[in-house]
């Protein structure tokens, strides 16, 4: 019999749930037990209606029990407990089918197996009398299947606790599993992206699509000022200085950003945190000032960041890659913009022709400091030649001399630094969300009160999310010199019009699809925005390769 490990006082109990975890894929187990990932999934939320039902069954035979043992550091809670001829049998209850072995025969899926024998041991230390056996009910097929609790189920429980205690001790994630069909029922796909692991491993290999094309959730601008942010029940209620008050349902709020001088109270603060929902704080010209998200189980993924992001090497090559990208998407996009328009083209072409060596000196770039020489000289050749993206029918108000950025100092820079506020909030979120230290980046300095790992993101993004609508809205005549901005000889903002236009705009972008080059998939620049944070994770979680290889077609 395989021995238990001798356990650590201070550890904390393994969930019985975790080992269903574990025996289904390891890495599923690590990202939520260790990583403390979770992700809201319909099958998840089936399970748990199905065990509420099933709590509420009084018929005086089924019971739920909660259950502990100091011994084996392990706690749980089964489904449902029979007496039969003076024993107690452990039930589980899925919703789905049985596993088949070679002669048809239905059996318990090896996670199954897992969790059933870990609650026969519990509930023999509990009772003082052997379980010789438990049983899971699949639903779905209508089937009972027996499950011995003799010593291999025994030697297996044990030699799974010492391995899974093995794992919380270290920072490195499993690899993905050898079985892709796990993943196609796995609620934390969306997080360890196996498939785009595979595709960069096999690139002939098409991958199938498990990263959600679009948010779960929208988010919740408030613009007014004075707002008052405050909850009724489940529901988020917006209270304007003046005119009615809006309830909008918290479950379908994924973000709420304070924009200026509005407010929120403590109990909707409180209310977001259940429902997970990050809030952010901006100030009236769009930057960044504060946020709050869930934070907790974060330290593997930051441990392994500092790691790899205090190895200048590391921080070089990725450095390389991203400013790449940048360039190569600003000179796709203002050849792309003044296609067929030689009066365009003439006029940004001695923009296009210096930013040509600049784009073929990057890979050669010998530090950190020459790339950032590169990328801000290829800046000046492209806010040159953008300015010349507007037409003719453009207010002449509404041109710029150059870029000037704190403050801006005319309205279209005004209109660039909202915008690139507005991007930076959706950046944030997305490093926030994949748990990974904003403060800590590989190509900008720490130098202002933005976060140099959101600004190397949001650069992959500034074109896309935000440069091209913006000068699609200027030449259809989308903005008002006068109603949209407020002018003083020092700078230039937006006024609350403007930054309802702006955030409309900005919003109406992030709902876009467009098709990843590389993998294959349309999703929305929302999720791109995700994906590519995640995508960076891996460059040094060991499935390096994907970062920053989008394309503006
Ligand atoms: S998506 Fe696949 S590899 Fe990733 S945790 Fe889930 S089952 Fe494991």
């Amino acid at each position: 019999m395989i021995p238990l490990p001798v356990l650590d006082s201070h550890a904390p109990a393994l969930r019985v749930e975790s080992l269903h975890a574990f025996a289904y894929c390891t890495r599923l187990y690590y990202l939520q037990e260790i990583e403390r990932i979770s992700v809201p999934h319909e099958r998840v939320f089936a399970g748990r209606h199905l065990h509420a039902a099933l709590e509420a069954d009084e018929d005086g035979e089924s019971v739920s029990l909660e259950l502990a043992s100091d011994a084996l550091g392990l706690v749980g809670k089964v489904d449902c407990l029979r007496r039969r001829d003076g024993t107690h049998l452990p039930y589980e209850h899925k919703r789905g089918r049985p596993a088949r072995a070679a002669d048809n025969t239905p059996q318990a899926w090896p996670s199954d197996r897992l969790q059933l024998v870990a609650y026969a041991v519990l509930l023999e230390e509990a009772f003082g009398q052997p379980i010789p056996e438990g049983r899971v009910r699949y639903h779905a097929a209508n089937v009972t299947v027996r499950v011995p609790i003799d010593e291999r189920a025994r030697d297996d429980l044990n030699a799974a606790l010492a391995e899974a205690r093995l794992l919380r001790e270290t920072v490195e994630r499993p690899p993905v599993t050898e079985n892709p069909r796990l993943c196609e029922k796995c609620s934390l796909a969306p997080v360890c992206l196996p498939e785009e692991v595979r595709h960069e491993r096999e690139p002939e290999r098409d991958p199938v699509r498990l990263f959600p094309p679009d948010r779960d959730g929208t988010t919740l601008h408030v613009v007014g000022h004075g707002t008052n942010v405050g909850i009724s029940g489940d529901s988020i209620v917006l209270k304007p200085r003046e005119g009615d008050e809006t309830n909008l349902p918290a479950r379908g709020i994924d973000t709420v950003l304070l924009h200026g001088f509005s407010q929120i109270s403590t109990q909707a603060i409180r209310k977001c945190v259940e429902h997970g929902i990050g809030v952010h704080w901006l100030s009236v010209g769009g930057y960044h000032t504060a946020s709050l998200v869930p934070t907790a189980g974060q330290v593997q993924r930051r441990v392994r960041q500092y790691r790899a992001l205090t190895n200048e090497d590391t921080c070089l090559a990725l450095a390389k890659r991203l400013a790449g990208a940048k360039v190569e998407g600003q000179y796709r996009y203002l050849m792309r913009a003044s296609r067929g328009d030689d009066e365009a083209r003439d006029s940004i072409q001695s923009q296009l022709g210096g930013m040509v060596p600049i784009l073929a000196g990057i890979p050669d770039a010998p530090d950190r400091d020459a790339l950032r020489g590169q990328e801000g000289a290829a800046a000046v050749h492209y806010f040159a030649a953008l300015r010349s993206l507007l037409g003719p029918q453009v207010h002449d108000d509404l041109r710029s001399d150059g870029r000037s950025r704190r403050p801006p100092l005319d309205r279209f820079n005004a209109l660039l630094s909202y915008g690139y506020g507005l991007l930076h909030t959706a950046v944030m979120r997305a490093v926030l969300a994949t748990g990974l230290e904003p403060a800590l980046g590989f190509f900008h300095t720490p130098r202002s009160a933005a976060y140099p790992l959101v600004l190397d993101l949001m650069e992959l993004f500034r074109v896309t999310v935000w440069d091209m609508p913006l000068v699609g809205s200027l030449n259809r005549g989308q903005w008002d010199p006068v109603a949209d901005f407020v002018a003083t000889r020092a700078k230039v903002w937006l006024s609350e019009a403007g930054r309802k236009k702006a955030i409309g705009l900005f919003e109406d972008r992030l709902q876009e699809t467009w098709k990843h080059p590389v993998l294959n998939y349309s999703l929305s620049y929302a999720r791109s925005i995700e994906l590519e944070a995640r995508l960076l994770e891996k460059e040094w979680t060991g499935e390096p390769g994907l970062f920053a290889r989008s394309r503006l077609r």
